[in-house]
């Protein structure tokens, strides 16, 4: 049974992850926040954080490419100690555009974005947590979408197809090292009040399409941290190879 306490949050700095790193504080984990860019937003979580009284450090590095994603789990190592969870939330989306209209460079960057780094993630994870290298076992999250079966047409087909591969990655690791002390799930949130939608180029976009969705609203991300939190305790240990949808209905 894993009784350390430490988690990655990869896209800790805003929207679902700033929620997630901030509720597992409050349960008693120590946190690291992983970021891109935004130093500002990255350290005004750690700080709350640090207020709830638990240690917290936040590491710049883009975890779509290998050599920082190594130096982000040894940061990790030395400064916090044992890997116990993993959430792989990082992610970009672009302009909402036709198939037609994405031209192949945006495309290998949203898989590479969104793919790349859950798959290179995972593996440092693994390496870490498994019982079979004589680890304490853990547990990853993978932030999928309700895109990976909307399919997101006329919008970002692009985005849909990259969270299509984290749920194929999820099921296919949950199987492979449900025997090593790791459990592998995902939660696939739809349309939920945070900054990505600006990214898509349309910051309203969630108010525009909630009369679409069955619960007449959009999501808060503290709803998705609560189930991520819960994938990643004891509460949920019989659950691997999971998905829970955070969609309203959708
Ligand atoms: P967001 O508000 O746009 O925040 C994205 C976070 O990811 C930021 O912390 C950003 O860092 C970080 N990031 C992006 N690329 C990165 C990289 N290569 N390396 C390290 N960090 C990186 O996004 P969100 O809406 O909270 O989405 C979080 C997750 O939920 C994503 O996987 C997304 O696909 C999924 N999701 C969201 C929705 C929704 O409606 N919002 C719906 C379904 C699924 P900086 O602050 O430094 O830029």
């Amino acid at each position: 049974m894993v009784t350390n306490k430490i988690v990655v949050v990869t896209g800790g700095s805003r929207g679902i992850g700033a929620d997630t790193a901030r509720l597992f504080a409050r349960n008693g984990y120590d946190v690291c926040i992983n970021y891109l860019r935004n130093d500002e937003a990255a350290q005004k979580v750690r700080s709350e954080i640090l207020d709830f009284g638990r240690r917290c450090i936040a590491v710049r590095a883009d975890v779509s490419i290998g050599s920082e994603v190594a130096s982000l789990f040894n940061t990790v190592d030395k400064e916090l100690g044992t890997l116990s969870v993993l959430v792989n939330n990082a992610a970009i989306l672009m302009a909402q555009s036709r198939l037609v209209d994405i031209t192949e460079d945006r495309f290998n960057e949203v898989l590479r974005k969104n793919v790349m780094s859950c798959f290179l993630c995972c593996k440092e994870a693994v390496n870490r947590m498994s019982t079979k290298n004589g680890g304490a076992g853990g547990a990853i999250v993978n932030v999928s979408s309700g895109a990976s079966k909307s399919g997101s047409p006329g919008e970002y087909i692009d985005y849909a197809s990259s969270k299509g591969a984290v749920d194929t990655l999820t099921r296919g690791l949950a199987l492979e090292v449900a025997a090593e002390g790791i459990r592998v799930n995902a939660v696939r949130p739809g349309l939920i009040y945070t900054e990505m939608h600006a990214s898509g180029g349309e910051p309203g976009r969630v108010d525009r399409l909630k009369s679409k969705i069955p619960l007449q609203r959009g999501g808060m991300p503290e709803e998705v941290a609560e189930a991520i939190l819960w994938l990643s305790t004891e509460k949920s240990s019989y659950v691997t190879g999971g998905f829970i949808d955070l969609a309203g209905g959708l």
